[in-house]
């Protein structure tokens, strides 16, 4: 698990030295341990932790300059993609974001202490956790949460003017990207590229928006609202 973690890093482009590797190993330890118990991910075998989950999330390493930004990983889950990020740079000051209460407290209470490592962990929708919080993040990621015209109304407002959301979509990336535009426009937002990567065999895209302007204080809409009129 960890020479393919080792490998796959060095073909992203990222060197993981032996505590970011030691940190990966227990992380991916913890996890399934956990998962025997508590639904955090649907994959159980560490090679393919390793590649669906810790390669999948750094490949974002190489697609925004993340040292020393405020991260803030709305949907986070089991910490992905923010707890890889973590480790593969810890000078972020990261913020994990989920409403499910149960995989907070495993993050918070478990494993961030087990890793040696901090991050704020915000309890709640993302919707609903806004206040205060408003255009406070120099970036903003997010996978596997929702498509990306009701997602954007979810991150886009957490994000500063000049900094960025990276969208982490599959195949679909370039239609989610197109039905999204209006969406992206109301809400500060211009697609400045999408980016594709290799995990395996299997190529990943991710959809890197900037913040161009700020959001309209009405959004985002409660969810209902937002799930029923999409932008
Ligand atoms: N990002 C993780 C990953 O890729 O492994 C988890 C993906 S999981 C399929 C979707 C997560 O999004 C769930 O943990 C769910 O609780 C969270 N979620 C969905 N809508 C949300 C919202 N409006 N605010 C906060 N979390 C939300």
């Amino acid at each position: 698990m960890l020479k393919l973690l080792r490998d796959g890093a060095g073909a992203l482009g990222l060197t993981l030295d032996d505590a970011q590797l030691a940190a990966f190993g227990r992380c991916c330890d913890l996890l399934l341990e956990k998962n025997a118990v508590m639904n955090l991910t649907a994959i159980t075998e560490p090679a393919e932790v390793a590649r669906l989950h810790f390669l999948d999330s750094l490949a974002l390493l190489r697609l925004a300059d993340f040292r020393g930004k405020r991260v803030v990983d709305v949907g986070c889950g089991a910490g992905f993609p923010g707890v890889p990020l973590l480790i593969g740079e810890p000078s972020i000051r990261l913020s994990l974001l989920d409403s499910t209460a149960k995989r907070m407290q495993w993050l918070s209470d478990e494993l961030l202490p087990a890793l040696g490592l901090e991050a704020e962990c915000l309890t709640g929708r993302a919707e609903e956790l806004i206040e205060g919080r408003r255009e406070t993040y120099d970036l903003c990621v997010s996978r596997a949460v929702a498509r990306l015209n009701v997602l954007c109304e979810l991150c886009l407002p957490y994000v500063k003017v000049g900094g960025s959301f990276l969208a982490m979509k599959g195949a679909a990336a370039e239609d989610e990207a197109q039905e999204a535009g209006p969406a992206i426009r109301t809400l500060g937002g211009s697609v400045r590229e999408m980016a594709e990567y290799s995990v395996g065999d299997a190529v990943h895209r991710v959809v890197i928006i900037d913040k161009i302007r700020p959001t309209p204080a009405k959004y985002p809409r409660r969810f209902a609202k937002i799930k029923q009129q999409p932008l």
